[in-house]
């Protein structure tokens, strides 16, 4: 008899393996944080002792991996309103968040940002950057809450939308470097990557150099890249008519270790280069409608699909996005594409789920230990409940959770075979607690950047009875 800690039963398991099995009913037995034993029906005889989960038919499957989340900027969510442009968000970050954002802040909004990934599915995050000065706040807000992170620092030399966040060469390599020395690639939950704000905002060097870093490490380097239109065009413009990715392929930096996040533009020969460089993309369909940048438009995600180029999920962040919620990035990722090509399936339920799965793995650099249901693998996993109407009638579960219920029936997760939550709630923070500290936090916060939002409706531009 294998030894187990916890098994869940009578499950329809998702196991995301390289065949697609779906085990209904099946099983899903862990032991020490990894996936012991997995199987169709009943599993055989259990030892004494072995906590027991029954699924009572709810869906299972691997953990939900966002590829591109800001965790540390929880606190300013909603705080600025959609009717501003991108340039205009960065000036307020300039003028009125750097310098000024404290440790505590950051903390605090990552637990909340934590929380709620847990509570939807999520058992792990990339973040391209967002803490402003170290590490320490985010990765033990990503221990206290129990999911994993890949976390970076906010690095750039030649930011332009935000000049007070460049620093020198030398000193974002520092930061790098210092990160990933004090959070390594192994058994902890946090870990450090090569983050760079990118789109535009580093040096050739700086790119270079960072992917250097990476590399030694055994982590992505992680970055954004052709967000906007205008992004792209001075890319262009700086060289000489050529495609960002061409740059990039000439930095020498376009290999398996390296995540683009966004690219929002990708022409037929940046397909060719991603595919044949084995480059992951962090498509974040969110951002993209946001800030109206055409990203689903284009019909490139689907093309990079189609030619192999792995393309995970991202939800990026408070105001780009506003929800940590990868399911809905799902569920955008499974429609957007179909009305932008004007073409069905373009994206299917099926492959929307290994975006967020099997692909966010690859991206995050853990392809070998996340993503599926395989034994051997780390036990992350996520319980469906059934008592949601839109769980109902299940004749097609996978459409039932893509298109109907996504994060709605979220009941149990687990991350390395630990129950980070159950029934719906985080067990191993006080859910109530932290969010009045959140609101709080967050009164607090913007009085210090003296920063009000706009009342909605605003008396100006309310429209009279007439109208
Ligand atoms: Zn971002």
């Amino acid at each position: 008899m294998e030894p187990l800690d916890l098994i869940v039963v009578n499950a329809r398991v998702l196991t995301m393996d390289p065949d697609r099995r779906v085990l209904a009913p099946g099983y899903v037995g862990v032991h020490k944080g990894r996936i012991a034993m997995l199987g169709e029906g009943s599993p055989p005889s259990l030892p004494a002792g072995v906590r027991v989960v029954d699924a009572a038919g709810g869906l299972c499957h691997p953990g939900l991996i966002d590829t591109h989340a800001h965790v540390a900027w929880g606190l300013v969510r909603c705080a600025v309103p959609e009717q501003l442009s991108e340039e205009e968000i960065f000036r307020l970050f300039d003028e009125r968040m750097l310098g000024r954002v404290r440790d505590e802040d950051e903390h605090l909004g990552t637990l909340l940002a934590c929380a709620e990934m847990a509570m939807n599915g999520t058992t792990c995050f990339a973040d391209t950057g967002s803490a402003l000065h170290h590490l320490a706040p985010t990765a033990e807000a990503v221990a206290a809450v129990g999911i994993r992170g890949m976390i970076s620092t906010l690095n750039g030399d030649t930011v332009v939308q935000v000049p007070a966040l460049s620093l020198p060469v030398d000193s974002c390599l520092a930061r790098i470097e210092e990160g990933l020395q004090r959070y390594p690639l192994g058994d902890e939950l946090a870990w450090a990557c090569a983050g760079l704000l990118g789109m535009e905002g580093a040096s050739d060097a700086l790119v270079r150099d960072a992917k250097a870093l990476a590399d030694g490490a055994g982590v992505p380097l992680n970055l954004h890249k052709s967000f906007s239109p205008d992004e792209v065009a001075a890319c262009r413009a700086r060289l000489g008519g050529r495609d960002p990715l061409e740059g990039f392929d000439d930095l020498g930096v376009l290999d398996r270790n390296i995540t683009l996040v966004h690219l929002n533009r990708c022409s037929p020969r940046e397909i060719d280069l991603l595919t044949a460089a084995g480059s992951s993309v962090c498509h974040c369909p969110a951002a993209s409608m946001m800030y109206a940048m055409g990203g689903s438009l284009e019909g490139h995600v689907p093309r990079l699909l189609a030619a192999g180029v792995p393309v995970a999920l991202g939800t990026d962040s408070t105001h780009w996005g506003n929800a940590w919620d990868l399911t809905r990035a799902i569920y955008l990722a499974a429609t957007v594409h179909k009305e932008g090509t004007r073409t069905r399936p373009a994206i299917d339920a099926e492959l929307a789920l290994e975006m967020a799965t099997i692909h966010g793995a690859r991206a995050v650099g853990r392809e070998h230990d996340l993503g599926s249901l395989e034994v051997g693998k780390r036990a992350d996993l996520v319980l469906h409940g059934t008592g949601r109407p839109e769980a109902h009638p299940a004749l097609d579960p996978i459409a039932n959770l893509v298109f109907s219920a996504q994060s709605k029936t979220v009941d149990t997760v687990l991350v390395e075979g630990n129950e980070v939550v159950r029934g719906g709630r985080p067990t191993r923070i006080d859910l109530d607690a932290l969010l009045a500290r959140a609101d709080r936090g967050a009164r607090d916060l913007l009085q210090l950047l003296d920063y009000r939002p706009p009342r909605r409706w605003a008396a100006a531009r309310r429209p009279s009875r007439t109208e």
